[in-house]
């Protein structure tokens, strides 16, 4: 069994941006102490899954689990420790929102045993953050990068968004520019979804915002990985660049079919066989829950193996460095080639995948369409 991974999300935010559609509300303070208290009874009670691995990877995710205090930070970490049996060098991550951390507060955090920040810049243009609602300016995430530099962080990961309501080519060249001057360890890179419900779409509907334009966004994508092969940044996975050797070790878990266990309101965890299960979404539901006993459990799905051979092909692809016909071979005894031949031959035609003896990986083409080609897996 590979190693797992624990997740743990803590919903709240100082405000709602625009695009939003994550399991999140609105942070007050005791309802984040009940929260952490339902939290840490959820992480003490977890039942063992038959044979459990060790643990190397920690995600603190959210919502904003920088709104909590170093004191409910440790008081979960100290969950984790007592309940599982923790690697001697594992990856712990939190996510930090812009300006809401203080220098003294993350130099506390590192002290706790957080070893990699995770934070959400998402543009360095003003007035591309207030179109998205985001509640900081780009002067916070640039003093944010520097308090984590101050404060003794040397894995630092930051998300940028192309792709935006009127957003141009200039200005995201410009993004990028700020970008790899600062030369985080991780950046994830997105482009803009715009889901239903949000407010963002009910802008764009009612013609407030102007509706991205996805051509645009595909020119923005190539020239990224231009300037991130420029710059030694490896693309590992479709929306994700690293320095040599510093890719997330966590979020690798979710496409290697590795184990991972999620806590809070939200999460979803996976026993690395056959079992997937989601807890409940709603926060006070969540805590009343727990408080009574019950279990959070609300969906749970057994695999087949029809279900774990398309995972495997659809995840692992989303890795660039490409899956393996003979892994494939070996763990599911099946051929994928003749499995997929149409198929197979048809992207490669199209120019979306490309095949060697032994690797099947997606074109940067193929990155972009890869909803279509994994489509084929399912
Ligand atoms: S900070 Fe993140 S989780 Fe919170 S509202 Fe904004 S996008 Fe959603």
């Amino acid at each position: 069994m590979k190693p797992a991974g624990i997740y743990i999300h803590i919903p709240f935010c100082r405000s709602r941006c625009s695009y939003c559609d994550f399991a999140t509300g609105m942070y007050s303070a005791d309802l984040a102490e009940r929260y952490v208290l339902s939290l840490a009874k959820e992480i003490a009670t977890f039942e063992p899954p038959a044979n459990e691995p060790e643990v190397d990877t920690i995600y603190f995710g959210g919502g904003t689990p920088s709104l909590l205090t170093p004191g409910q930070l440790e008081t979960l970490l100290n969950a984790v420790h007592q309940r599982f049996a923790i690697s001697a060098t594992p990856e712990v991550t939190i996510e930090i929102n812009p300006g809401s951390a203080a220098l003294e507060t993350l130099r506390i955090v590192r002290g706790l045993g957080f070893n990699r920040a995770s934070f959400g810049v998402q543009t360095f243009d003003d007035q591309e953050l207030a179109r998205l609602g985001r509640s900081h300016g780009a002067e916070d995430a640039r003093r944010t990068f520097r308090h984590l530099r101050n404060s003794g962080w040397d894995n630092v990961s930051f998300d940028l968004i192309a792709g935006l309501p009127g957003q141009t080519m200039a200005g995201w060249r410009r993004n990028l520019d700020e970008a790899f001057e600062l030369r985080p360890e991780h950046l994830s890179f997105y482009l803009l979804e715009v889901h239903q419900g949000t407010p963002l779409a009910t802008h764009i509907k009612n013609g407030l915002q102007p509706k991205p334009d996805e051509d645009l966004a595909a020119e923005m994508y190539e020239v990224m990985l231009d300037r991130a092969a420029a710059a030694g940044y490896e693309h590992y996975e479709i929306s994700n660049l690293c320095l040599p050797g510093l890719h997330s070790r966590h979020n690798s878990k979710y496409w290697t079919a590795a184990p991972y266990y999620g806590f809070g309101c939200s999460a979803h965890s996976y026993d690395g066989e056959l079992r997937r299960w989601a807890n409940e979404r709603g926060v006070v539901q969540y805590m009343e829950m727990i408080e009574v006993g019950r279990s959070v459990i609300v969906d749970e799905t057994r695999l087949s193996a029809a279900d774990r051979q398309a995972e495997a092909v659809f995840l692992g692809l989303r890795m660039m460095q490409g899956f393996s016909f003979a892994e494939y071979r070996n763990t599911f005894g099946a051929d994928l080639r003749e499995k997929y031949e149409q198929d197979l031959t048809r992207f490669r035609e199209a120019g979306l995948i490309e095949c060697n003896d032994d690797l099947l990986k997606l074109t940067r083409a193929g990155a972009l369409l890869s909803n279509e080609v994994f489509a084929a897996f399912v």
